[in-house]
Order: C-alpha cells, then structure tokens, then sequence
C-alpha cells in the first residue's frame, strides 16, 4: 500500500537521535518541549478542540519525575515526564475495569482546561507529531514501569540511554523496550468481507480478526492460523498492507489481507463471541450510519482503515 503511513500513528519522521540517548544532550534543558504522562493517560489541553498538551521546560511538574527522552528538531528535544507518582483526589479515579476509560484526571497545578486522557479519545485530533511523541511517550513509560526487575536473576534493573535500555545490576544483562507483533487481516471472499467481535466489547461493535505472531511463525503464517483458529476458514495468498504501532500497551499491528479459500463459519468460542461475512454494500451502508445492527471499528484504528480502503477498492493506493 503506497499511503500505508496514513494510518493514524503511522509516524512524522521524527528524528528519534539515538546517538544522543544517554548523554547529557538528552536531557530536558531550557526551552525543550515536554509533555505529561500519568499512569498511561496524556495529558490533553481541552480546550475549543482538543490537542495535545506541549510545555516548554522548565515546569513544576517536572519536580521528582521520571523523563525519557523521545527526539528532537533542529536544537530542540522532546522529552515525556512520567508523574505516575501523582495521586488525584478520591472521586478523579481512573476506571481500569471498562474496555475504554472515559475518565479525566485534572491537576492541581494546571488551568482547568489540562486533563489527563485516555490517548484513544483524542487520536484523531493530533498532527502527526503529535501522534507519535504521545505514542512513543506511552509505549516508552510503559515498558520502564513495567520491567524493574531482571527476567534472567531477579536483579534490580537500572535505566540507562534515557529510557531505552536497562541493566541488570546483578547479572549485568541488558534489556530493551518491547513491541509484540500483531497480525490484523482483512479477509475477502469476493465481495465479502469476514468481521468478528470479542467478548468485551462494546455490544454490536465487529472487527477483523487480529492475534499475536507467535515464536517461530511468519506473518502470513499467524493470518492463516489465526483465521482457522478463530473462524474455521482457510486462507490461501496473504499480502502485507500497512503497519501501526499500537501502544496499548506495546503491540504493532501488521495488516495484512488474505483471501478466503472456503466460507463456512466454525468459531472458537473461547477466543471469539461471534463472526460473520458481510457485503461491501451492507458494509458502506454500516460506515454511513444507515445499517446500525453492527458498529463499526472505531476511527484511528487500523481495522478501520483498511476497511476504508477496501470499501473504496484503494487497498493498492
Ligand atoms: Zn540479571
């Protein structure tokens, strides 16, 4: 696909100056820009139409907080500050336990109009930059929280290179940021196309099929697989279309469309609620609001974009 970066996410061509992480040229110095982070959530600026929150250092919130380092442009570095530490007050709580978390954290220190949000609310709304300083910042913040301690002996681990890498102080291993490979496939059988649902999501909402690569495997082996295991169908040729790095928490999606070799439907339910082949034209209709029994996938995701691209025969564009 020629304008497979179009995908939301799909990069700025920021410059991520590797050779920089670890040296004091990486680190937040005057007038850089810097943006928040807490617990996964970004913090926004709400105000008229939303955007991404971008400071200039120095801030006050920058006190006691955890900062990687993300790129830079011409003299200027991007910096995320982590303020996870931060506790708001009792009724501002995240919701953890809902497919996505509507709430909005607002802090102390910021004007009104600042909050922390759920990244997936306000992906449509961000440049391009925007959109990969808010991804590589989650991804990034999420891999440090995540990993403390040594895989190999149990160590405690040491970041280094601003945030992209770790060392083991007691083995000295080193370990680095993790991105899980995720096959997302859009399978045709002429003018059908097979979407499928997961138990927790918002009822009536259909997607493709997606699932993670496994040890050993190839894309085109995991599309194939993932589609027998799912739905019961077979798949023959499997092409790559667009990427999308999707960091909830660490995953980048390869899209891929396979073309179906046989239609009956067998799912596994335990993997899937429900799947089901839909026309092109029940499927525009869907998109146009005009069918509602199913919800499409949702905007900014890259299900939605291929399946945007295929109602509109551009899969080669
Ligand atoms: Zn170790």
């Amino acid at each position: 696909m020629k304008n497979a970066e179009d995908v939301t996410f799909g990069g700025s061509g920021l410059n991520r100056a590797a050779a920089m992480r670890g040296t004091e040229k990486a680190k937040a110095s005057t007038g850089d820009f810097i943006i928040f982070v807490w617990r996964g959530k970004i913090l926004m600026d709400l105000d008229n139409e939303p955007t991404l929150a971008q400071f200039r250092f120095p801030h006050p919130l920058c006190k006691d907080a955890d900062e990687v380092f993300l790129g830079c442009e011409n003299d200027q570095n991007y910096i995320a500050f982590d303020i996870s530490k931060w506790e708001p007050a009792e009724d501002d709580q995240p919701d953890p336990n809902v497919f996505f978390d509507p709430t909005q954290q607002r802090h102390p220190l910021l004007e009104e109009k600042y909050a922390f949000c759920e990244l997936r609310g306000h992906m449509l709304n961000l440049t391009k930059r925007e959109a990969e300083l808010c991804s590589i910042a989650k991804g990034l913040l999420h891999w440090n929280k995540s990993q403390k301690y040594c895989s190999s002996c149990a160590g405690l681990l040491q970041t280094k290179l601003s945030g992209w890498q770790k060392n083991c102080s007691g083995c000295g291993a080193t370990h680095f940021p993790r991105t899980d490979p995720v096959v997302i496939m859009l399978i045709t059988k002429g003018d059908k196309v097979l979407l499928g649902r997961s138990p927790h999501w918002p009822e009536k909402m259909y997607s493709l099929l997606a699932g993670f690569v496994e040890p050993g495997e190839t894309i085109e082996g995991a599309v194939r697989r993932e589609v027998m295991e799912e739905s019961g169908i077979k798949v023959g040729p499997v092409t790559y279309l667009a990427s999308q790095p999707w960091v909830f928490p660490n995953s980048l999606m390869f899209g891929c469309h396979g073309t179906a070799l046989t239609e009956a439907i067998e799912i596994d339910p335990n993997e899937i609620d429900d799947a089901k082949w839909i026309s092109k034209s029940d499927l525009l209709d869907v998109f146009a609001g005009i069918n509602q029994s199913i919800l499409p996938a949702r905007k900014g995701s890259i299900a939605n974009f291929l399946l945007e691209k295929w109602l509109s025969d551009r899969l080669s564009d």
